[in-house]
């Protein structure tokens, strides 16, 4: 049994439903692509998981949030792909990849072949099995990944009686699923190793803004210690979580957020893998010319940072996936992705946004007790990295903006005095350097200026030359 494609991309999340809009923008014909993935449900847009879909209120439910909704694009609905004869199989493990002979074979016994084939199979949940923690799999405990573990996760918050839920990862995925927990009216202590929230993006300051934030809404912190076992009720289910420091935490229901890993299994020994990821170049091609790869799985050169990295983020799902379809579709017109990393997060009543790297020195800014505050990271006298709570489009669109330059900075203090506005002014007068800020445009102006007054100049003695030559 088998069907053959000239296009296959596997996995149907984020970055599989931004591909198939590309492949249609750019004029795929009827039967020439097909999208498998293990969910049972068309793309859509994953960070709507943790967010609307866990309002107790008018909650999010498909087909509300298929791609591309999430960048106020067109909703791809099971429809939509039929109407542009997308072959959509849904439901179906993809069990081997043989990149040789351009196969994939499914669990239910498909071969499907390929000429071109973008791997799009994202991340999963890292389980605490992996730390040696046993019982995960408990009915009152939950991950959140898909579709399915979301469905799952509004059952059992739903029906947690003693309303006590742990929430164990300080990261972003722990941080959102701690805020919809209380905004479901649980109590809620978060538990992570760690000596603050998202301590990998957060500065001690910003953590600090978060930490109150989420106290004064009832959070509970057990910081610097990690689960070590469960104890469960004759039923199987949890009742409390016992720390690595020897306390032990009364638990109804347990989230867990402790990570992911890329699904590269089914290409390792195949494709060459790097950083976890599988290496692809700047048109995201992997060393397999018939194989790209997309999003969370992809590895790519990122300029900004000048090397290859991993980007498990929703805007980088979209883009590389874009990015590849133009590769594969228009070789010849399309370049290099030159990519600004880029992730956000909503909690509650809040809004963030960060660009770049949060490499160097962090400088501060706005009001820390007010609604709109930020850092900048400055390297090697270089703002490489931005990031602001509750800006509005104009700021987080300036934050972008002025992070892409990269321009030279002089005075921390004076970045920290100007705060926004120095983004702001950049945004405002691109071309000019008005904070002493950005060498590079310096650099570009003078030519220009120079160029110009010598071809003046030149100009000038030829009018002067023909006038004498031909004077009456
Ligand atoms: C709950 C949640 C909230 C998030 N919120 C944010 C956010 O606020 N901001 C942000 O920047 N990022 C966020 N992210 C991260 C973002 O969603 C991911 O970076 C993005 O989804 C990656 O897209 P992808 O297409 O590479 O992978 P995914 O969207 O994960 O899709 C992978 C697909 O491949 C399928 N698949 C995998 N293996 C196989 C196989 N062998 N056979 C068939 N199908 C397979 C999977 O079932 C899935 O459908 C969030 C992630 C989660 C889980």
């Amino acid at each position: 049994m088998g069907r053959a494609f000239v296009y296959v991309i596997l996995g149907g999340g984020v970055a599989a439903g931004y591909a198939a809009d590309e492949f249609v923008k750019r004029g795929v014909l009827r039967g020439q692509l097909c999208i498998i993935s293990e969910e049972h449900v068309a793309p859509y847009e994953r960070p709507a998981l943790s967010k609307g879909y866990l309002l107790p209120e008018a909650p999010a439910r498909l087909p509300s949030f298929h791609c591309c909704v999430g960048t106020s694009g067109e909703r791809l609905t099971p429809e939509w792909y039929k109407e542009h004869g997308i072959e959509l199989i849904l439901g179906t493990r993809v069990q081997s990849a043989d990149v040789k002979r351009k196969t994939l074979l499914t669990a239910k016994g498909e071969t499907i072949s390929y000429k071109y084939l973008i791997v799009a199979t994202g991340s999963r949940a890292m389980k605490l099995e992996e730390f040696g923690l046993k019982g995960s799999d408990a009915s009152n405990v939950c991950y959140l990944r898909d579709l399915a573990d979301a469905e799952r996760l509004v059952n059992v918050l739903q029906s947690c009686d003693g309303r006590n839920a742990i929430v164990i990862g300080g990261g972003y995925i722990g941080m959102e699923c701690a805020a919809a927990l209380v905004i479901n009216k649980l109590n809620v202590t978060m538990v992570f190793p760690e000596v603050r929230l998202l301590s990998r993006l957060f500065t001690p300051k910003i953590a600090r803004y978060y930490e109150d934030f989420y106290q004064s809404k009832g959070v509970k912190f057990i910081k610097g210690t990690a689960a070590a076992s469960f104890d469960f009720s004759s039923d199987g289910q949890v009742t409390a979580v016992n720390l690595r420091d020897g306390s032990k935490v009364p638990a109804d229901m347990v989230l867990v957020g402790v990570g992911a890993r890329p699904n590269t299994s089914l290409f390792e020994g195949q494709l060459t893998m790097e950083k976890g990821g599988i290496k692809v170049d700047g048109k995201m091609q992997s060393n397999n010319s018939s194989v790209y790869a997309v999003g969370d799985v992809a590895a790519l050169p990122v300029k900004f940072f000048g090397e290859i990295r991993r980007l498990e983020h929703v805007d980088a799902a979209r883009k590389s996936a874009r990015h590849a379809v133009a590769a594969i579709m228009e070789p010849r017109k399309t370049g290099q992705l030159d990519y600004l990393p880029f992730f956000y997060s909503r909690v509650f009543t809040l809004s963030w946004q960060f660009y770049g790297d949060n490499a160097g020195e962090a400088v501060h800014f706005g009001e820390f007790s007010g609604t709109t505050f930020g850092a900048y990271w400055v390297d090697n006298s270089r703002l490489v990295g931005s990031f602001l709570e509750g800006g509005s489009k104009e700021e987080f669109d300036a934050i972008a903006q002025v992070t892409r330059l990269k321009p030279f900075i002089k005075d921390l203090g004076e970045l920290e005095r100007q705060g926004l506005e120095f983004a702001l002014s950049f945004s405002q007068k691109p071309a000019a350097d008005t904070h002493g800020g950005c060498r590079a445009l310096r650099i570009i102006n003078k030519p220009l200026y120079a160029w110009r007054a010598t071809a003046g100049l030149i100009l000038a003695i030829l009018l002067a030359a023909f006038a004498y030559w031909y004077r009456p």
